[in-house]
């Protein structure tokens, strides 16, 4: 038997380290450092392992089943595929168990389902069932937390699809760790794996991201599964967006969009400008962009609000673009622009809860904010990418004929982007403007 190595791993972000800290040295998190012994199970009984002849495989290596959403299937990189492991990671309460059972009911059409539950009784998933209008009734249900039994079951109803709700209270028996440790988690992620390839079994497991070091995170095993989707979205938008991180099946970064109905999830399949709020468009510091989110574009309304500072300290808040970034935009917009906004607090916000990581929204943010700081709206039906480079230059995107064109669909009537950007026709009805420094983005935008 191999002797059991100890370790410290990071139940946040899963980061390990030989030796104990009060802060993580990967994630910054504090007190989130766990004692963990690493030990080589003891196989009890080897199975029968032999290679395969490529050409000999099954011809259905390309199969996928549908889910009961477009938008659930386009996440996953176009359906699910047999023998996969998701991980479903989001807030509790965000809607992962009925969104998991709404799927469940679609693929059950046609492939037998077992849904297993540690957090609820089989009472609190009849109920949801019913009040979702649910035609599951051959579904396999069962509440267990012991992850052995789970998989046993599983494969005795001979499952096609395995939900595990949730990972967090699944524990192994053949590890004395409490429930949620660091240990535990990887072990029955460890053993739904194992049973996923083996029987070829797809296998949705649904992680709740926990915001105090009681319990570990999703992040801690998303590097043994196959596809990782998040839940992200603002409480008090009517919309939640499900993106993937990690797919060995397809594009991550590719986004699902939903409403929340007394039904459940509703799948929006065309996304582009549901987070426009027509009222405050015209408002001084606000501008609208397009977004490039996975295989489509999105337009988005970015707010700034700069108000006189009345410390030394000026505040920077950003909702939805990262806060490094922003810093360094206001350094560009100071140096190159001739605003002064050092000393002023800048705050700025993606409506609707949306997280843009793409450097496009540079332009924007800036435009926002020297809106906001002349108290000066932008003009009507202005649309507006562009990345910022240090010396104050205007750098082209990726998909920016694309981009144009959503625009274009909308009814926008003027865009403002790179010079790189501009295509040789523009889409009839709106006057594409190229610029090459900020300062001219700055002129042309008033
Ligand atoms: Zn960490």
């Amino acid at each position: 038997m191999a002797k059991a190595k100890k370790a410290y791993v990071c139940i946040e972000c899963g980061a390990h380290s030989v030796k104990w800290a009060g802060q993580c040295p990967d994630c910054s998190a504090w007190n989130t450092l766990e004692a963990t012994t690493f030990s080589t199970p003891v196989a009890s009984s080897r199975p029968e392992i032999s290679t395969h002849r490529l050409d000999e495989l099954p011809d259905d290596v390309e199969q996928r089943y549908a889910t009961a959403f477009g938008e659930f299937d386009r996440v996953l990189g176009g359906g699910l595929v047999p023998g996969a492991v998701v991980l479903l990671g989001g807030d509790p309460g965000v809607g992962k168990s009925t969104l998991l059972q709404q799927v469940s009911a679609g693929l059950m059409k046609d492939l037998p389902v077992c849904y297993a539950t540690g957090e609820e009784s089989l009472r609190q998933i009849g109920q949801r069932s019913l009040r979702l209008g649910l035609d599951a009734a051959a579904m396999n249900l069962l509440a267990d937390t012991s992850i052995e039994n789970v998989l046993e079951q599983a494969s005795r109803c001979k499952a096609k699809v395995l939900v595990i709700d949730s990972i967090q209270t699944m524990t192994s028996e053949h590890l004395p760790s409490a429930p949620g440790s660091v240990a535990q988690l990887r072990e029955s992620v460890g053993r739904i794996v194992q049973f996923a390839k083996q029987q070829d079994v797809s296998v949705f497991v649904i992680g709740h991201v926990t915001k105090e070091g009681a319990i570990a995170g999703p992040r801690v095993v998303e590097h043994m599964v196959d596809t990782v989707l998040y839940f992200e979205s603002d409480p008090a938008s009517r919309y939640t967006l499900i993106r993937s991180v990690k797919n060995r099946f397809g594009a991550s970064g590719e986004m699902g969009v939903f409403a929340m109905t007394q039904n459940g999830f509703r799948e929006v399949s065309n996304p582009s400008a549901i987070f426009l709020s027509r009222d405050s468009v015209n408002e001084p510091g606000s501008v609208v962009s397009v977004a490039w989110e996975g295989s489509r574009s999105l337009l988005v309304e970015i707010q700034a609000l700069v108000a006189d500072g009345n410390s030394n300290y000026p505040k920077r808040l950003a909702h939805g673009v990262d806060q490094n970034r922003l810093a360094l935009l206001l350094a560009v917009l100071q140096r190159h622009g001739d605003l002064a906004v050092a000393d002023e607090d800048v705050f700025v916000n993606v409506v609707g809860g949306l997280r843009i990581a793409e450097t496009a929204v540079d332009l924007p943010t800036l435009l926002a904010i020297a809106s906001s700081f002349r108290d000066r709206a932008c003009p009507e039906r202005l649309v507006c990418f562009g990345e910022i480079g240090l010396a104050g230059e205007i750098r082209p995107v990726r998909f920016g004929t694309e981009r144009i064109a959503a625009a274009a669909k909308q009814g926008f009537t003027q865009a403002i982007v790179p010079v790189g950007n501009v295509p040789k026709r523009a889409p009839e009805g709106l006057n594409v403007i190229g610029v090459r420094r900020l300062s001219e983005a700055l002129d042309a935008a008033w």
